[in-house]
Order: C-alpha cells, then sequence, then structure tokens
C-alpha cells in the first residue's frame, strides 16, 4: 500500500527562469529555486562572488554595476552570474 503521507495534496509551482517543477505544501508556500547558482554554461554549481574572485583587470567597475552574485572559474573570461535567487510561488 501507500503511504498516506504521499497522499497529501501538493500545489505544483514552475521555476520561471528554469521551468523546474516543485511541488509546494499549500498556495502559501514558497521555495527558492537553485537554478541562479547553476552555471548555464556548463551546468556545476557556481562559486560565491567574493571581492578575493574579482579579476583585477579594467572592467571591474562594469561587474560591480552588474551586481554579480555568483562566479563560474572554469570559463575563460569567467562567467559572471547576475541572477538572483528566483522564488517560486504556486500561480495564483
Ligand atoms: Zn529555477
Ligand atoms: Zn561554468
Amino acid at each position: 500500500m501507500v503511504a498516506g503521507a504521499l497522499l497529501m495534496e501538493t500545489v505544483e509551482a514552475k521555476c520561471p527562469k528554469c521551468g523546474k517543477t516543485y511541488h509546494l505544501r499549500s498556495k502559501k508556500d514558497s521555495i527558492i529555486c537553485d537554478c541562479w547558482q547553476i552555471c548555464p554554461i556548463c551546468g556545476e554549481e557556481m562559486t560565491p562572488y567574493t571581492p578575493e574572485t574579482a579579476p583585477k583587470t579594467y572592467g571591474l567597475e562594469g561587474l560591480r554595476e552588474m551586481k554579480v552574485l555568483m562566479v563560474c572559474t572554469r570559463h575563460h573570461p569567467h562567467f559572471y552570474g547576475t541572477q538572483k535567487p528566483v522564488e517560486v510561488q504556486a500561480d495564483a
């Protein structure tokens, strides 16, 4: 027999950024999608952007304006993620 917990009603919610579907416990529930941490180029998890990972090169000012949150150092030049965490909520 299927466990009773599995029959609990959930609300489907889709991340507007990556299309990943989540099952929320209620319509008031929400979840932070982790796609903002994932590099769109290689699909690996990126590193939180800190001054230490900042390039000591021309163009730093521009990056600061972009509000870089994550960086993927697997690429040259590095990929800078500016996407904010996406809060996924159930469709109203
Ligand atoms: Zn997402
Ligand atoms: Zn990458």
